[in-house]
């Protein structure tokens, strides 16, 4: 019988500290002009996130932009090589290359799992950087590249072996490290008081 997976329940509140908890060390030492939300788990942290990078950061417009991405769990094991097959996009930028060079851009998602769709989302928006960067003169390449940067926020980051690999110095933030459990977000609960009342007792359970 296979092992019974531990649950963990969060809640809107908990989500909501923990990013105002993480948001002034974003903001001092990534200070992101965009935020690239990751759909469905990404777009509450991205919203809560801005509320308080504006805090920060007087006088800056931050938009949110939205791409989707679902895991496609294959039969077998899986390879670093695989990767790419296996996230699939829902929905991605208009026009990503234009939106996304010469800029700070913060990646956005609840959480760092295998850590196999960061490093999709991630990969996918530097080859528009490079593919847009192409429609620009040699000569400006360098300086371009060099003021794009690719940033990742996570509510949670699970400690486990990880399934792929950031670029090494990527600015990397979590609001919080968990243990390899099920995090039970409340956007997916039908019942929101049922739901509290689960994440009260797992943490007296944990006390
Ligand atoms: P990864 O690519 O890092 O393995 O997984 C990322 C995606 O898997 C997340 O965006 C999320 O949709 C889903 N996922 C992974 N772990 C959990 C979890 O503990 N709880 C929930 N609700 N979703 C998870």
């Amino acid at each position: 019988m296979a092992a019974q997976v531990q649950h963990w329940h969060v809640t809107y509140n908990d989500i909501h500290n923990l990013i105002r908890k993480t948001t002034p060390s974003i903001a001092a030492e990534f200070n992101p002009d965009l935020l690239i939300a990751i759909g469905g788990g990404g777009f509450f942290p991205a919203r809560v996130m801005r509320t308080f990078l504006r805090e920060q950061t007087v006088n800056k417009a931050l938009q949110i932009q939205a791409i989707g991405l679902s895991l496609y769990e294959p039969v077998d094991g899986v390879t670093v090589e695989q990767i790419g097959n296996e996230v699939i996009r829902t929905q991605w930028l208009s026009n990503p290359g234009k939106q996304i060079l010469g800029k700070r851009n913060l990646i956005v998602d609840e959480v760092d799992d295998t850590r196999k769709t960061l490093h999709y989302a991630l990969s996918e928006l530097q080859k528009d950087v490079e593919e847009e960067l192409l429609t620009y003169p040699e000569s400006e390449r360098a300086a371009l590249r060099a003021a794009t940067s690719f940033g990742i926020f996570v509510v949670h980051n699970k400690l486990k072996d990880k399934l792929a690999e950031l670029p090494a110095g990527t600015p990397y933030f979590s609001g919080e490290e968990v243990g390899d459990v099920w995090l039970d977000y409340p956007w997916e609960a039908t019942n929101i008081e049922e739901h509290d009342r689960e994440a009260a007792a797992d943490k007296a359970k944990a006390s």
